[in-house]
């Protein structure tokens, strides 16, 4: 028997799947996002990052390098401990009071990633009520989906964003059971954005608890920049909001935010949280800079929301298959797996632009996608560069165009 056989056909049967992946090795210039430089094979390479997460370009902020470098030439690199055993740093606890404030809630708590705050702390937040039946929305991430697995109570998945079944769900778990309805705000492969107003509504007339994912909207959406619950006025009434440092705001993390009491046992009893080394100081330090920044700055959201939509129209106008989005994420369709990935390719090496491509099981099958996102620092002419690369390798590889969108300009 040779082990490594087990581990090279689980990647053959990825292979023959076609859903192998290959990285590209990126290596971002601070100030000159969204240019970087790409390792290929042949060497390095200019290229041009149009599927980055940084949506603002907050990770090279002047304020936020400045804030991580201060404080780890200060405090030095690792926090040196799991929370309980010497790792609570300072800057880390100042993050939690600056994420409760962001949120208007009474604690914050912070996770190694969004991931982990999703699976640890659905999880613990379900465990912790006996008999809980946890609502699911069909479209939620995989962070949730492990985390509702783990929690290991029953759960019943509703159809994505569909309220009819949502209540039906309620009614027949009984007003006196325990219920925790997790879902997201902004969805980030279809661009779409949760019902938050009537989930709420919902919950507050069956006695449930409320979940919120607001990933991608944090920093993003509402007059601080603390999600599409802010910006609906909804954000009292959601139980738990979660959330990232490591897109909008450019750095690494995930957390909590919610009661003193919700939060207080979350940290007592998440073994996802007690039994890991705590962020280093000058990550936490670095994520307050930012929050602070886009608390009282909207310029950056401005920008991007400008550049979005100029995006979703040039390319649109070019007769490319933009997927309708309520966001700032703007997916183009391709429809098949092997041409998706062919799309990529040739974008980066004929024309130094870089899409990672989405395919199954991100996505659905026969769905396969391009998914752009648009920040400030993507002017007017690189989106038209944009447009013109894509029309060129579309025709290459015989995708269809839009003629009326074409002719109507
Ligand atoms: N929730 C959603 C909806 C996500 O898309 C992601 C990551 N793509 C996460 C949670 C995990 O966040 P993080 O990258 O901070 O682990």
């Amino acid at each position: 028997m040779d082990y490594q056989d087990f581990f090279r056909g689980a990647v053959d049967s990825l292979k023959a799947e076609r859903r192998y992946r290959v990285f590209a090795e990126l290596e971002r210039r601070a100030g000159e996002f969204p240019h970087a430089t790409w390792h290929s094979p042949e060497g390095p390479r200019d290229v041009v990052i149009w599927c980055s997460n940084d949506y603002l370009g907050m990770g090279q902020h002047p304020d936020v390098v400045a804030a991580m470098i201060e404080t780890a030439s200060r405090m030095g690199t690792g926090a040196g401990g799991t929370r309980n055993i010497s790792g609570t740093n300072h800057p880390l606890v100042m993050l939690e009071a600056e994420l409760a404030d962001l949120h208007g809630k009474e604690a914050g708590l912070v996770f190694t990633s969004g991931y982990v705050s999703n699976q640890t702390g659905i999880s613990t937040i379900a465990k912790l009520m006996p008999d809980c039946l946890i609502l699911s929305d069909s479209l939620n991430h995989n962070s949730m989906i492990e985390g509702v697995k783990q929690a290991g109570c029953e759960k019943k998945v509703f159809r994505h964003n569909d309220m009819e079944h949502l209540e039906d769900l309620l009614k027949a778990a009984g007003k006196d059971r325990p219920k925790l309805v997790v879902f997201e705000s902004v969805y980030s492969m279809d661009g779409d954005v949760g019902k938050i107003r009537e989930i709420c509504d919902l919950a507050e007339k069956h006695w449930a608890m409320t979940y919120i994912d607001e990933v991608h909207a944090v920093g993003m959406y509402g007059p601080r920049g603390a999600g599409i619950a802010e910006r609906d006025g909804q954000m009292h009434r959601i139980d738990v909001i979660e959330g990232t440092l490591a897109k909008a705001f450019g750095c690494l993390g995930g957390y909590i935010t919610s009661t003193a009491a919700v939060v207080d046992a979350v940290r007592s009893h998440a073994a996802g949280f007690i039994f890991t080394t705590a962020l280093p100081p000058a990550i936490c330090a670095a994520a307050t800079a930012s929050i602070r920044h886009l608390k009282t700055s909207s310029t950056e959201r401005q920008g991007q929301q400008a550049q979005a939509a100029r995006a979703k129209a040039v390319l649109s106008a070019a007769g490319l298959p933009v997927m309708p989005t309520d966001t700032h994420i703007v997916p183009v369709l391709v429809g098949d797996a092997e041409k998706c990935k062919a799309t990529t390719d040739m974008l980066l090496a004929e024309h130094g632009i870089y899409i990672q491509p989405i395919n199954y099981p991100t996505v659905p099958v026969g769905t396969e996608r391009l998914r752009i996102t648009p920040s400030p620092f993507h002017n007017d002419a690189l989106i038209d560069e944009l447009a013109t690369a894509l029309v060129a390798v579309w025709k290459k590889l015989g995708l269809p165009l839009n003629r009326t969108a074409i002719a109507a300009e």
